[in-house]
């Protein structure tokens, strides 16, 4: 792999040509391209190392965990059996680490566009996927997350889209329509659970948030809007959840502790009954921004976004 320095102290994350957040480095790690995108990986002064893909900053080792058990932790405990799980993205495979730690799941397909990704990541995030990608439960595939699910024939009690935001250009903006929602709707089971990150719940920038969320509930019975806050981001970071039988906001702190000790492995470091209480509390004005939104999004007409949060 080739490397080259990222040519600062300095690390930009720009939320719009007007907020910036930065982060000092002690060095880079990887810099390059891939076919798909530009990859950096650097190990910061305070967040310990980090992904970075196409300028946009995609989880750092020190608070990884809040992110990727947010998106994996309440979908498969909500699923009252998880057996067969696919992931599409995920290249850090912090996503694989979280649904590997339940007992009950058998295989979990992994689909990420990028396998450039997922070398950076086994040779420089170990503690990311933790060795997560030779689990003999794992299978491991590279290409585009939208065309495997076209072309499977399987069902998943779980799917969980661990994708890069929709950038303009990215390889991304295909797997949040409406279409690809109804195709993931029909690779589910019975009980199936579907989980998303869906970019920021900053009050200046929900645009993609609400669009996400209407979007999937034009597909689904029951969507169910979360967020949590991701210190290395320093903003806000939502998700949604996505079924059309079950409803997480009816299990109580105690349940969710129960499903966790009788069913992870390990200990979990941000999810837990009384965390998962939180983050399916919105605040008041996300609420109001998914009531007001009436955009689906479209194939035909797909929202891409230069910042994360904002596609106007
Ligand atoms: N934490 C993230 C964030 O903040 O957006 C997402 C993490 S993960 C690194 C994103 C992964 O999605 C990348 O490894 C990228 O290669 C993959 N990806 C992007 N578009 C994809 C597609 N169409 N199919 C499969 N994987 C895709």
């Amino acid at each position: 792999m080739s490397k080259k320095e990222i040519p600062s102290r300095w690390i930009y994350d720009y939320f719009s040509p007007f907020e910036v957040h930065k982060h000092a480095i002690k060095g880079t790690l990887y810099y390059g391209n891939s076919d798909f995108q530009e990859i950096a990986v650097a190990e910061t002064e305070c967040f310990g190392r980090c992904l970075i893909l196409d300028n946009e900053f995609q989880s750092a080792e020190f608070d990884e965990y809040v992110y990727h058990e947010s998106l994996v932790q309440p979908a498969l405990l909500l699923h009252p059996m998880p057996e067969k799980v696919a992931i599409i993205g995920g290249g850090e495979g912090a996503a694989l680490r979280e649904v590997l730690r339940h007992k009950s799941v058998k295989k979990a397909v992994m689909v990420d566009i990028d396998e450039k990704v997922v070398e950076c990541s086994k040779k420089y995030l170990p503690t990311f996927h933790n060795g997560g990608f030779s689990d003999e439960r794992t299978v491991l595939l590279f290409g585009d997350g939208r065309e495997f699910l076209e072309e499977s024939n399987e069902l998943f009690d779980v799917i969980i889209m661990d994708i890069t935001c929709p950038l303009e250009e990215g390889p991304s903006y295909k797997l949040f329509t409406k279409e690809f929602y109804e195709l993931v709707k029909k690779k589910l089971s019975v009980q199936g659970v579907f989980a998303i990150q869906a970019s920021t719940t900053s009050p200046i920038a929900l645009n993609t948030y609400s669009i996400l969320n209407r979007t999937l509930s034009s597909v689904f019975a029951n969507v169910f809007p979360y967020a949590a806050y991701i210190p290395f981001f320093a903003i806000n970071w939502g998700f949604n959840l996505a079924t059309d039988s079950l409803d997480p906001t009816l299990l109580n702190r105690v349940e969710i502790d129960r499903r966790i000790t009788e069913r992870v492995k390990g200990e979990l470091k941000f999810y837990d009954g009384t965390t998962h209480q939180a983050i399916f509390n919105l605040p008041k004005y996300v609420r109001e921004a998914l009531t007001l939104q009436t955009h689906i999004n479209l194939d035909n007409s797909p929202l891409t976004e230069k910042f994360p949060g904002r596609n106007e």
